[in-house]
């Protein structure tokens, strides 16, 4: 996939007033190894990619919210669950809830975990995060309900609460709906669709001027940004619900990256520009 310079975005960027004491946080729980070969085109039988399972903390004085929630403390049980093909090995490191405990975290600041789509190397941590609500759009519920892929999230949800949100809001930046989670412009949730039903581009704007686009699965790894390399062929039959729609994704967001710092969910380096928790974590002064 080819893009020419004239692509790239140049309007200017939607409006965002983030408030001053905004921060973001990762919080890595672990990786699972993928033959490059089935991870980009042009990838090699020898080479291994190490896919990250990253969780994504906001901090803001309105509430906080994850985004995705990485591997949780039964991923071994969740990776039984899919299919044989699907299986890889992996590396647990830290659970989210794990990580923001030895912070000493209050969990009673989250609002929730906001999840790119149900895929379970998004939402297997959600097993370790009770009373937490799951925030999904009405297309990524139906699909986490109904598809073979959904296994691990429906049994992972089980007991949590639910908040659908729906688009209201406008296009944005060539995304055709979104909805600003804090009606301010510091988080705003784009549909994408086309991995999964309802997947979507998570958006967030922090004080400094900085600007991330967390595009989950549209590309697992920088290669799908930097050189435009898709999924495999083969990959993109069984992981994709409709490559058409992930294609036209992965190219806005191609040429948002000149402007933004996308951040495919399975890179490891992408995170790279975004703190660890701090090992104390800053009690909120009101
Ligand atoms: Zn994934």
């Amino acid at each position: 996939m080819v893009i020419s310079p004239s692509s790239y975005w140049t309007g200017p960027l939607p409006e965002a007033t983030p408030p001053a004491d905004m921060a973001m946080y990762r919080l890595p729980t672990g990786t699972y190894t993928t033959r490059a070969v089935f991870a980009v085109t042009g990838g090699s039988v020898r080479d291994k990619r190490d896919f990250a399972a990253t969780a994504v903390l906001i901090s803001h004085p309105k509430g906080d919210l994850l985004i995705d929630a990485g591997f949780g403390a039964h991923v071994a049980e969740h990776i039984k669950m899919l299919a044989r093909m699907e299986r890889a090995p992996y590396q647990l490191g830290r659970t989210a809830a794990q990580q923001l405990d030895a912070a000493g975290y209050d969990r009673s600041r989250l609002l929730g975990v906001l999840v790119t789509h149900v895929h379970w190397d998004h939402v297997s941590g959600l097993d370790s995060l009770p009373r937490v609500p799951v925030w999904i759009n009405e297309a990524e519920l139906r699909y986490g309900a109904d598809d073979s892929h959904g296994t691990v999230f429906r049994a992972v949800s089980q007991g949590l609460e639910l908040r659908e949100y729906t688009f209201d809001g406008p296009e944005y930046l060539g995304f055709p709906a979104s909805f600003d989670f804090y009606g301010d412009g510091s988080v705003i949730v784009a549909l994408a669709a086309g991995h999964t039903s309802g997947s979507v581009v998570v958006f967030v704007t922090l004080p400094t001027g900085k600007r991330y686009a967390f595009i989950g699965d549209l590309t697992w790894q920088m290669d799908g940004i930097s050189r435009g390399a898709q999924r495999p062929w083969l990959m993109r039959r069984v992981a994709d619900v409709d490559a058409k729609t992930v294609r036209a994704g992965l190219q806005r967001s191609i040429a948002l990256s000149r402007v933004l710092q996308v951040v495919p969910a399975h890179d490891v380096a992408a995170y790279d520009s975004i703190p660890l928790l701090p090992s104390r974590f800053p009690s909120v002064t009101l």
